[in-house]
């Protein structure tokens, strides 16, 4: 009432005024008192430390003009940078004996030694990582109070993490080098035959050897190399085998017709002049001019010839049927250098190559006791796919979505191709709502990226079930969890990413990331 009488602003402050007057008591503001009080101390620090003496000034000010936020304010300041013992020292916060203190900023100078020395210089490779290191490194420099220095831990921890994978990327790429070079001697050796064939293998190592190495890549070549070598064991013999045959042939043949015609002693020699270019003929194209010229002249020759006329071209008719095994021996060969090539293009990992990198993942969540997602994702309507543009264009579709999906994932994220149109994703250091997201920009990029056929733009999309790793938990178990997402993704209407986690709690299933 006295307020409102008053016209008084019904302040706090103002109410405790009019109290204290009607109560009697000796209306002494408190706050004047405090404000002396810390006055007094603070001038005593700006005595002790000459060049905070124009801060405490400030603050000295603020408590006189009773400008409360502005005081708050430069009072923060003043603490921030008083040095370390002395601040802690003159706060009831963390008290802390002289040898608590020395150990915390020896701790802090060995973590600052080990940054700059070790972590830094071997994380030049990946410049992220190497740059959120050198951004540790000066706020660990900078570090003065225990809190600060604690607070240094997660992201010690985050970048440890990514020089263990650099590391460990560093030594498996090794392993796989040397794999590859050895596969790569064994393949010259067996590649007497033809030229060319060695072309597509050499091609494929020279392309890896002058990009950076990954290691799907580098394993990719490595398959790539084995089947070859496989295909080349099958086909050698039969093209050695087809030209020998060849060979024999057209010797008996040129035998025998030397020996049913009474011809002149001109005819006689060209025969003999045939005879030995057949057997120094190595190539099918030589063998087949020889026995071209041969049946020119032989249509020269007598009635008596006639029926040898007969058996040269049937012998040419055997000559071109053998020829053409031999060119679909070589398309067979040329094949599947194409097929290394695609292979190597989309860069995923196949079934052994993913078991090895679940191990390998694994293994290292479980010492960072970082998170680790897997997304399965199988193609939407695949099939229809095929039957429209055929299966050559499904393959070069399903190429096209590997190397998209690749392009958006980081270098530290590995895709394994789990089944025919079906891809396994394992993301290192990812939560499964994180995960979800990148599978959902994944999806996004599949729409800026049309696969192109006849000129025509196809849209491809596909479903995807991701799970988070729970602590312990094997290979078969979250893949079991992925596939029951990928499952509901499917079955909810596909082009979706859903989270094994969902699928527990009452959340509603997603929308379509395309329409
Ligand atoms: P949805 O997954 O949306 O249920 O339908 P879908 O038509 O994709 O069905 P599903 O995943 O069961 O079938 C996959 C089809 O993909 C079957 C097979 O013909 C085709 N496919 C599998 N592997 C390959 C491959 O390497 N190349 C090509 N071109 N097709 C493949
Ligand atoms: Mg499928
Ligand atoms: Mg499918």
């Amino acid at each position: 009432m006295q307020l409102a009488k008053s016209r008084i602003e019904p302040t706090p402050d103002n109410y405790r005024k009019v109290y204290n007057a009607i109560d009697g008591r000796a209306s002494a503001d408190a706050s004047s008192t405090v404000g002396q009080l810390l006055g007094k101390v603070l001038a005593e620090v700006g005595a002790q430390h000459p060049h905070h003496e124009s801060a405490v000034r400030a603050i000295i000010f603020q408590i006189e003009k009773q400008n409360w936020t502005e005081l708050e304010e430069a009072l923060r300041k003043l603490f921030v940078n008083l040095p370390l013992p002395t601040a802690i020292r003159h706060t009831n916060y963390h008290v802390e004996s002289e040898d608590q203190i020395d150990m915390i900023t020896l701790w802090r100078d060995m973590l600052v030694k080990t940054l700059d020395l070790v972590v830094v210089p071997q994380l030049k490779d990946v410049p992220e990582a190497q740059s959120r290191a050198n951004q540790l490194l000066e706020e660990a420099r900078q570090a003065q109070s225990r809190e600060s220095i604690l607070a240094l831990e997660s992201s010690l921890k985050n970048i440890l993490f990514s020089l263990e994978m650099h590391l460990d990327s560093q030594s498996q790429l090794q392993l796989h080098l040397l794999q590859l070079l050895r596969l790569l001697v064994v393949s010259m050796e067996a590649l007497v035959l033809e030229e060319k064939w060695l072309q597509g293998p050499t091609a494929a190592v020279r392309e890896i050897l002058t990009q950076p190495l990954n290691i799907e890549s580098l394993a990719k070549a490595e398959n790539t190399l084995k089947d070859l070598i496989f295909m080349q064991g099958q086909l050698k013999p039969g093209l050695i085998e087809a030209k020998r045959t060849l060979k024999k042939m057209a010797e008996i043949f040129v035998i025998q017709l030397a020996e049913i015609t009474e011809a002149t002693d001109d005819y006689q020699a060209k025969l003999q002049s045939y005879r030995e270019e057949i057997s120094h003929s190595d190539e099918i194209q030589d063998l087949n001019q020889v026995l071209s010229r041969l049946l020119e002249d032989t249509q020269v020759i007598s009635s008596i010839t006639q029926r040898s006329r007969t058996e040269i071209i049937e012998a040419q008719s055997k000559v071109r049927e053998a020829e053409k095994q031999i060119y679909e021996l070589t398309l067979q060969l040329d094949h599947i250098n194409e097929i290394a090539h695609e292979d190597y293009l989309t860069g995923t990992l196949n079934r052994r190559g993913m078991d090895e990198a679940l191990i390998r993942e694994f293994n290292r969540a479980d010492r960072f006791g970082m998170p680790l997602s897997i997304a399965m994702m199988d193609i939407d309507h695949f099939k229809q796919i095929n039957d429209n543009m055929g299966h050559a264009t499904g393959d070069q579709a399903l190429a096209h979505l590997a190397s998209v999906i690749k392009e958006s994932l980081r270098a530290t994220d590995v895709i394994a191709r789990y089944g025919g149109e079906e891809f396994i994703i394992l993301l290192p250091g990812t939560t499964e709502k994180d995960a979800i997201s990148v599978i959902t920009r994944a999806q996004r990029e599949l729409t800026r990226n049309f696969f192109m056929h006849d000129n025509n733009r196809v849209l491809i999309t596909f479903s995807a079930g991701v799970a988070e790793r729970l602590s312990g938990e094997d290979a078969d178990s979250i893949i079991g969890r992925t596939d029951q997402a990928l499952y509901h993704a499917k079955k909810s209407g596909r082009n979706r990413v859903i989270g094994a986690r969902s699928l527990n709690s009452e959340e509603p299933v997603p929308p379509p990331t395309v329409q």
